[in-house]
């Protein structure tokens, strides 16, 4: 059956687009300069976690601005610094976070003029900390993230009360390393949708929390083959499922890899084939436009989750995430895209997918073809070409654990 989509099933029907984005870069909204305008900032805040250190300006435009670091001078009695220089920045120290720093980071925040248009910010630290400054839209702020090390001396003394691992024992501190085909992993699936959410709908009905679900169940049953897999779902019948609850549960299980799985739709009818996306920051024109559209979520859902991005961990995962996503990509395009069924490929991508956001392992989204194209429909009703889909999913995962791979 055909069905005629509003803008609002469309919204809510479309795969990808309901995977939420968060935020994205300013990079590309930037105007022609003019001259005359002065950024200001209005607000500051700061946002505090075990071993990270957000500090966000909220600004009605981001002027030019330049940052670094400055080791501690022992003998000028000055401590590391983090130093960020704004040009035509109207500055007012009322909206500056000099008050409710976290002790254990900064010292204190200085300012003052740095020559006629330009105002500098220097943070006293007491350590150094890598830290990443980034612009952030709607609303238009800067944001320097600082990561947080225990210093080595007082980590080495402390690190029995700081962790709450059981006491290794001298005899496990002398047993080799274990062999790397005896390692075991944690695996999250996610099929995506459920419930009253039921993803696209093909053209004769075929739902995706469906195709989903069946295709997550096989994908565990072939991985538990294995003996070294364990096998989390974030769910295993027809339920519904915040998007936030799926990655909060993979890192629940300490999971070594999350993977959701879904069917792309498109109000183009002749769209298809198979593709896998990762997390990512990324420029990539279709992503920046779902950022567009979808940046309905409000600043307040957005902020801790924005902090997880911003995590500098995030660049380590990011990798792995890519390097999963080319597996599976290529892997399952070895099978479907053979010359009988042709499948086309339509790559690897990254974008600002929320339900892969929260992940604190390497996470991949899987478009499982297009449900609104009426072949690939078709193909994904089919148990045969389920088993095809899994079998390249699973060799794709299989390669991404071999130890050489990561
Ligand atoms: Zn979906």
């Amino acid at each position: 059956m055909m069905k005629i989509f509003t803008s609002k099933k469309l919204l809510l029907a479309l795969c990808p687009l309901l995977l939420f984005l968060l935020a994205f870069p300013y990079s590309g909204l930037a105007k022609k300069k003019k001259p005359a305008r002065k950024a200001k900032i209005t607000e500051s805040r700061v946002l505090e976690s075990e071993n990270h250190i957000r500090i966000l300006f909220y600004l009605n435009n981001i002027p030019e601005y330049s940052h670094g670091f400055i080791p501690a001078d022992i003998d000028k009695n000055l401590p590391d610094r983090l130093y960020i220089d704004f040009r035509h920045l109207l500055l007012n120290p009322a909206t500056l976070p000099t008050k409710n720093l976290p002790e254990k980071a900064i010292k204190k925040l200085r300012y003052g003029q740095k020559s006629k248009d330009e105002v500098r910010l220097v943070f006293d630290l007491t350590g150094a900390y890598n830290y990443k400054v980034s612009k952030l839209a709607k609303p238009t702020r800067l944001a320097i993230d600082l990561e947080i090390k225990p210093k080595p001396a007082i980590a080495a003394e402390e690190k029995p009360a700081l962790q709450e691992v059981e006491p290794v024992s001298s005899e496990l501190m002398v047993t080799p390393p274990p062999e790397p085909e005896e390692q075991n992993y944690i695996i999250v699936l996610d099929p995506g949708h459920g419930g009253d959410d039921t993803g696209a709908v093909g053209p004769t009905g075929l739902q995706e929390k469906n195709v989903a679900l069946d295709l997550t169940l096989l994908l565990a049953e072939e991985l538990k083959n294995d003996g070294n897999i364990t096998i989390y779902l974030t769910r295993d019948k027809d339920k519904e499922l915040e998007l936030a609850a799926r990655s909060t549960f993979a890192n629940n299980q300490k999971a070594d890899l999350f993977i959701s799985l879904h069917s792309n739709a498109s109000t183009e009818r002749a769209l298809s084939g198979f593709s896998t996306y990762y997390l990512n920051n990324t420029d990539d024109r279709f992503s920046q436009r779902l950022a567009a559209q979808e940046n309905s979520v409000s600043s307040e859902e957005v902020t801790p989750l924005e902090h997880v991005l911003n995590d500098l961990k995030m660049n380590q995962i990011t990798a792995s995430s890519q390097k999963l996503a080319e597996l599976v990509q290529s892997k399952t395009m070895d099978i479907i895209g053979s010359n009988e069924l042709g499948v086309k490929d339509q790559g690897v991508k990254s974008a600002l997918f929320y339900v892969l956001l929260g992940a604190r392992m390497p996470a991949i989204l899987i478009e499982c073809n297009f449900i609104s194209n009426p072949h690939e429909e078709q193909l994904l009703a089919s148990p045969e070409y389920r088993e095809k889909l899994i079998a390249g999913i699973a060799a794709g995962i299989r390669e991404y654990l071999k130890p050489a791979q990561k």
